[in-house]
């Protein structure tokens, strides 16, 4: 698309106009849907196709802008926002005026002075939403509240059997109630609960529709809506760990991202995005058939992934921590060495099989990934390079972001990027 003398061809007499020149067979992307108010609305005129806003269309474009850069940024002055968006002073005030009385930004101190009256420093307001990730797994619960910059600024956890019953749900409500309260803040400041569920999620994110591991299938959100009073929905739990790996590293494009848990799972980014698929089940690894009627999975298959590489493979046996398998690994005792390449050769197949539908980057996470050395990844990316069917095979494999509670963290992202999305009209 080119668009020629942007905001300045041409000024129509009406000045509640400002109309923008395409070319000729220039097609301009759809106006964004999630404003409520487009950018701007298309026309055609004398064979060009013509993008015209209204005066409500260019403020809410230009307070986008404004909010846009302060959050990216987290600390401009109206110099720093003038120069980066060239915009007249009197907008960026009125904008800074309004976005300060809205709450989403605040002042932040003052930059140095260049001469004058030191310059005030805008940031965004991080914690005008806050939204809440809660995690049950097989014996605890663990509840994070995340602000607006997708940092975590309060933890819970306890310990609680899971049981698929309305106690067991009732006290997990019971949990994350009082661990709001325990926030004080307002209740509209909470955007909603995300929940990271071992398990497939419905495409609406209200019901688990594959439940196998902690046997919940069925699961609806409204068993937690009736004592939680703010939006809930589920997240897959690789799918949520994914969210929080692109958040903390916007650059990753297209990656398949393989997280090695004591149930493993996968995800898929595309463009910078993650995609789900209309279904969910996009980047499901854990079922691949690896071996012909091999080893059983709690799927009810045999052969799949998950009993071939999930952490338990490693510790099932012996009963003893990721931590000690790996001190044994690096100490060269022989069975664990043996074990440990038996299960690279298993997960380079895997990842060799997963790259013929999607030849990008792999990721490795999870309790395992996260005790791999450089030199476990080059092994692993020797091993895969190895059975590529191509001799060119270009392949980038790094570690997963391996942040604490990562998928906790990812599953409050879900709102916390809608909210952010929103405000910032992306
Ligand atoms: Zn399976």
């Amino acid at each position: 698309m080119e668009i020629r003398g942007h905001d300045a061809s041409y000024r129509s007499r009406r000045p509640s106009y400002v109309i923008v020149v395409a070319d000729h067979d220039a097609t301009l992307p759809p106006p964004s849907r999630r404003n409520r108010i487009p950018v701007y609305t298309m026309r055609r005129w004398k064979g060009f196709l013509l993008a015209t806003a209204t005066t409500a269309q260019v403020k809410l474009h230009n307070r986008h802008q404004v909010l846009d850069h302060i959050y990216r940024h987290n600390g401009s002055s109206k110099q720093d926002i003038m120069r980066a968006l060239n915009m007249s002073l009197p907008t960026i005030t009125q904008n800074l005026r309004d976005l300060e009385a809205d709450g989403l930004i605040q002042c932040g101190g003052f930059f140095e002075s260049t001469g004058g009256r030191k310059p005030k420093r805008y940031m965004f307001n991080s914690l005008v939403r806050l939204s809440i990730g809660v995690r049950m797994t097989s014996d605890t619960v663990i509840v994070c509240a995340v602000n607006m910059h997708g940092v975590c600024v309060k933890r819970a956890s306890g310990r609680l059997p899971y049981a698929h019953t309305d106690a067991y749900y009732h006290r997990i409500c019971q949990f994350t109630n009082h661990f709001i309260r325990s926030l004080n803040v307002p209740s509209s400041t909470i955007l909603g609960v995300a929940f990271c569920m071992q398990g497939i999620v419905s495409a609406d994110g209200q019901s688990i529709t594959f439940g196998k591991i902690l046997g919940n299938e069925g699961l609806n959100t409204s068993t937690f809506a009736r004592e939680i009073d703010h939006p809930c929905t589920f997240i897959h739990d690789s799918d949520a760990s994914a969210m929080t790996e692109l958040w903390l590293d916007p650059s990753i494009e297209n990656a398949l991202c393989v997280y090695l848990e004591p149930y493993m799972g996968g995800a898929v980014i595309i463009d910078g995005r993650l995609r789900q698929g209309s279904t969910m089940k996009n980047g499901t690894i854990e079922h691949m058939t690896l071996v012909e009627d091999g080893a059983p999975c709690y799927c009810g298959r045999k052969g799949c992934l998950d009993a071939y590489c999930s952490a338990r493979v490693l510790t099932g046996h012996r009963n003893e921590s990721i931590e000690e398998f790996f001190n044994q690994v690096r100490d060269d005792e022989y069975t664990h060495r043996r074990v440990f390449n038996i299960y690279l050769d298993n997960l380079a197949l895997a990842i060799k099989n997963m790259r013929t539908v999607l030849n990008c980057d792999v990721i490795i996470g999870g309790q395992v990934g996260q005790y791999f050395t450089n030199d476990d990844m080059a092994d692993l990316k020797q091993r895969v390079q190895r059975l590529d069917s191509f001799p060119d095979c270009s392949l980038t494999m790094r570690k997963s972001a391996c942040a604490p509670d990562q998928d906790v963290l990812g599953a409050a992202l879900t709102f916390v990027r809608t909210f952010v999305d929103e405000v910032c009209g992306r």
